[in-house]
């Protein structure tokens, strides 16, 4: 190495994301695992995007920690938000969908100075990052209006503290507004200012073309590569006092200094990448190249010619089809492995989009069969180590699953290319008849028949004739551009929206058929279905919380005693809200301090035996008494958690309640037996269907209730009935077998290493979480079955007495559902089917042994029946032959059998027509039979001889009666079919058929 030379270390992408995460560990904090991609908890959001999701409820105080400070990898996914159209995606330098955030985390421990200080030390001490000062910037937030009436100045703290570190006072810009540089959690909440590092990449980044700008110009050419975040402040609801007739919307917003201030920071690995490997562009980096070139070499470019290929992006085509498919494969990788699997709702559906772009994009630079399941390996191989989840065994099925989409995907482009022949056919028709009906009413009444005698051409000619040249002139025109006027976009949006079938393939598919799309329209019906998209996401979520609620819940928790019993006293009412009742609409939804007898609302307790809905049991329901339990004073409905960890029981009052009274509560204790019967039950199911189908199964939603449990699960074919019955043998023989279950609390840590099942959506807590375990000395791990649970269970297995699965089916793509009862429900199950195969053997006069035999052989029967009758008909429609074709007329000299039949269905029909053309020689045979229906149908056939299909196309005149039939139809030239609704008027359809003939003979 010379002297003169400066060494500059080259990062890795994996180097720079290990180096931050040891860059914080030596700072104190811990190293905490990416959370899912499927945010648990939170409804508000699609997918995990930011590095603070995990840590929501530690910021709002909600959920408390062993450590104040932390550090992550997080990945993360944004598709389809307004900063990030999937559109963009592959087309510019930073826009992705899957992408990594590194990030630092204070809780309540330290603030501004010491998060600019680390900031700072990683990024330029020569020990970690080593960035070139002279390149980089800072900002400080630069003062706004907060909330209303509360307007906060330029962050002098923060300047301060980057000037500590020797920043140039020239390179710290304080940029006002709220856009930019203040962050907030929502409408209330922790909230506050934020400082951002810039890095200069130098003019030939400007996708402007600035060749000397300065800072803070967005042209591209200086790239934001570290947000910290200064959770300072708390924007709370200011709370009427209760009583007072104020209106929710008008409470106050208040700004409050929160007295432990929080620190929450983000790194987006991709562009610091860039930024040390000195690219200008994410994709250049060792994050994306890989998969590129990958992506070249299956798709047939060729992995050499990858550079070549490069340069074709100047011409616009090429690289950005292997930038789309490097970044999608990144998404589809980790969200299969997270659980969620391609379908046509919620997250599956964003997934679906995702995975056919990349896939049409993989067709676009000629790929011919499926390819994506096969990049799955190669980011497996690039990220492993760093997300070891993607190495699980419970992941190995994700090239599966991609290629089962990507075979699906091809099926669609081919139904989906009829589709759209379909829809283009039909518009340019509907359009034509607007003309034909438009020349009616200008007195040409066989518009309608010319044309379908005599094509376009001939009815031009015809109106020429009849209206002049002008007219015919105009009708060419007009003609012309019923079929070449664009095709309205909303049109065939649903073939997008439904068959999935992407934008390009539509445009060139009408393209060939000199078509074009009118895509305006097309991103209205788009904007239309993401509202509904967005509204129905919501409306599948809870509500936000009451805000009464978050207010109890910083001070306290529900204890909640409904594992240890189903009766308990001495409870205290700690909170009402009113729902209903008598006279006090004004007081609905807020906090009271009595309920009248006969009023409806919610109540706290201090503690209750009364179990909330969660974790996919139902609540229990039950009574609260007197304090001496001699009187009911309240019934509850049901039980659920407002906010985490605060119980709220739906109650209907029968005395008055106030806030402050003591109360006995008591949960009823049959019903909470069947629902526990029911939840170990679905344990049991989770557990066998592991053993037998396979560890790819995984737990996505459950139901217990008294009647049955259901069970969701992912699992890409149907099961079985043979699957099936070894499932529901082997939980039988968990049951028999009877031993007693054992509930532990421990760290999630050590949970999941002794093998616990977690739910793939779930947040847990770190510390205290419920393993609930069914223990089996006869299993190599000595249980058989240990899940994270904080249901209730029976004592025993056998409790459980017999489970029954009663159906397996089909809730989306790749998910399965089984039903299954337990205990009486299932006796009550056997019960009925005994009783219906008693009915049904009396039914048939025989013993309930020799149902099955009875029924086969009447179905045999009924087949037999069912032929003859067929037969007959056709006999009998061939007995008309002769009568038949005594009927020809003559029409120019060629012999015409037109004419009706009775009794015969389409197959008999067609012979008929056979038999007659060939009786005939040569000649025209239309046959029309009525069927009464319901509902009444025409069918009708026509058959040409092959010496006069030159003149009589026997398709023109098929549907020249289906017209008049009310129908369509079409065929060859020699025989064609057609169909129609209106019966009376086949008399004179058939009649019309020599004045046809005529014109053509
Ligand atoms: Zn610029
Ligand atoms: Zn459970």
């Amino acid at each position: 190495m010379t002297g003169a030379q400066t060494q500059t270390k080259s990062w890795t992408g994996n180097e720079i994301r290990e180096t931050f995460l040891r860059f914080f560990e030596s700072k104190g904090h811990r190293r905490v695992r990416s959370s899912s991609l499927v945010p648990h908890g939170d409804p508000t959001l699609l997918f995990t995007n930011a590095g603070m999701n995990q840590f929501k409820d530690v910021f709002l105080g909600l959920e408390k920690r062993d450590y104040n400070r932390a550090t992550t990898a997080q990945k993360c996914v944004r598709a389809g938000g307004k900063h990030n159209d999937l559109e963009n995606v592959g087309f510019t330098k930073r826009h992705h969908t899957f992408f990594e955030m590194l990030g630092n985390f204070s809780f309540g421990d330290y603030f501004k100075k010491e998060a600019i200080a680390y900031a700072w030390e990683l990024v330029t001490s020569p020990e970690w990052f080593g960035i070139d000062k002279s390149k980089l910037y800072a900002t400080v937030f630069g003062g706004a209006e907060v909330s209303p009436g509360n307007k906060l100045g330029v962050d002098e703290e923060a300047r301060g503290f980057w000037l500590e570190q020797d920043v140039p006072a020239d390179r710290v810009f304080a940029i006002p507004g709220l856009k930019e540089n203040f962050w907030a959690m929502g409408d209330t909440g922790p909230c506050g200012p934020c400082s951002e590092i810039f890095y200069d990449m130098g003019p030939a980044a400007s996708e402007e073309g600035h060749a000397d700008c300065k800072f803070p110009c967005d042209c591209g050419r200086y790239v934001e590569i570290w947000n910290l975040v200064f959770m300072q402040y708390n924007r709370v609801m200011e709370m009427s006092v209760p009583g007072d007739a104020v209106n929710l919307r008008r409470y106050a917003e208040k700004l409050e200094p929160l007295p432990k201030p929080c620190v929450d920071t983000g790194m987006g690995l991709e562009r610091t990448a860039a930024v040390l490997q000195g690219v200008l562009s994410n994709y250049d980096t060792d994050l994306f190249v890989p998969l590129m070139k990958r992506a070249a070499e299956l798709c047939g470019i060729g992995a050499e010619n990858f550079k070549e290929e490069e340069k074709y992006e100047e011409e616009g085509s090429g690289a950005a089809s292997l930038r789309v498919i490097a970044d999608h494969v990144r998404a589809t990788t980790f969200l299969i492995t997270d659980g969620v699997l391609p379908s046509n709702e919620g997250r599956g559906y964003v997934l679906r989009k995702i995975m056919r772009r990349a896939i049409s994009h993989g067709g676009l630079v000629g790929a011919t069969k499926p390819f994506l399941y096969e990049m799955v390996r190669t980011v497996r191989n690039l990220m492993g180590d760093a997300y070891p989840e993607l190495r699980d065994p419970a992941a190995a099925r994700v090239p599966d699953i991609v290629m089962a989409e990507e075979k699906r995907f091809a099926n669609t482009l081919d139904r989906g290319a009829n589709e759209l022949q379909t829809v283009l056919t039909r518009v340019a028709l509907e359009r034509a008849n607007v003309l034909l009906k438009e020349l009616e009413s200008e007195g040409l009444n066989n518009a309608f028949d010319k044309f379908a005698d005599l094509g376009t051409d001939g009815l031009i000619e015809w109106v020429g004739q009849s209206r002049g040249r002008e007219r015919a002139e105009r009708l060419t025109h007009d003609w012309r551009d019923a079929f070449e006027k664009p095709i309205p976009g909303d049109r065939v949006f649903p073939l997008y929206d439904t068959y999935g079938l992407p934008r390009d393939f539509i445009e060139d598919f009408a393209r060939d058929r000199s078509h074009t799309v009118d895509w305006s329209s097309f991103e209205s019906a788009m904007e239309e279905q993401r509202t509904r998209a967005r509204a129905s996401w919501k409306g599948g979520a809870k509500e936000a919380a009451n805000p009464a609620y978050t207010k109890i819940a910083e001070t306290f928790k529900t204890e909640a005693d409904f594992y240890y019993g189903t009766s308990t006293k001495d409870c205290r009412i700690e909170a009402i809200i009113y729902l209903g009742g008598a006279n006090r609409a004004d007081a609905k939804g807020r906090p009271v301090n009595e309920l009248k007898a006969g009023e409806s609302g919610e109540v706290v307790l201090d503690r209750t035996v009364i179990y909330a809905e969660s974790g996919g049991q139902m609540a229990d329901t039950g009574v609260f008494y007197d304090p001496s339990e001699s009187q009911v004073v309240a019934e509850v409905t049901g039980a659920y958690y407002p906010v985490a960890g605060l119980i709220a029981h739906k109650v209907v009052a029968k005395e008055t309640l106030r806030v402050g009274d003591r109360v006995a509560v008591a949960a009823d204790a049959a019903r909470r037996d069947l629902i526990m019967r029911n939840h170990t039950g679905t344990h049991l199911v989770h557990a066998a269907l592991r053993n037998i189908l396979g560890t790819h199964v995984k737990q996505a939603g459950s139901l217990n209730s008294p009647e049955r449990l259901r069970f969701d699960f992912s699992h890409f074919a149907h099961v079985d009935p043979e699957e099936l019955r070894d499932i529901e043998q082997q939980v039988n023989d968990e049951i028999r077998f009877n031993t007693q279950i054992e509930t532990n609390v421990s760290s999630l840590e050590d949970a999941l290493a002794s093998g616990a099942l977690a739910f793939f959506g779930d947040k847990y807590p770190e510390h205290n979480v419920r393993v609930v375990t069914i223990p089996d000395s006869r299993a190599p791990r000595g249980f058989y079955s240990k899940e994270l649970c904080g249901g209730t269970h029976v004592h025993r297995v056998g409790d459980i007495g017999v489970l029954k699965i009663v159906s397996e089916q089909s809730v989306a793509a790749g998910v399965r559902r089984i039903e299954a009862v337990t205990g009486v429900g299932a006796l009550e199950h056997y019960q009925q089917r005994a009783q219906m195969l008693s009915q049904v053997a009396s039914k048939l006069n025989v013993g309930e042994d020799a149902v099955l035999a009875t029924v086969e052989k009447l179905a045999e029967t009924a087949k037999q029946l069912e032929k003859q009758m067929g037969e007959q008909r056709r006999k009998g429609a061939l007995g008309q032959l002769e009568e038949l074709a005594g009927r020809v007329q003559m029409v120019k000299g060629v012999k015409v059998i037109a004419a009706e039949v009775q009794n015969v269905d389409r197959e008999g029909l067609r012979q008929l027509v056979d038999s007659l053309r060939q009786k005939l020689g040569s000649g025209v045979v239309a046959l029309g039979a009525p069927n009464e229906g319901p509902p009444p149908r025409v069918d009708l056939i026509a058959g040409v001889t092959k010496d006069l299909t030159a003149k009589v196309h026997a398709g023109k005149l098929i549907q020249a009666l289906a017209q008049k039939v009310g129908g369509s139809g079409g065929g060859r030239p020699d025989l064609a079919e057609a169909g129609g609704k209106d019966t009376l008027a086949l008399k004179s359809a058939l009649s019309s058929i020599p004045s046809l003939l005529e014109g053509w003979l």
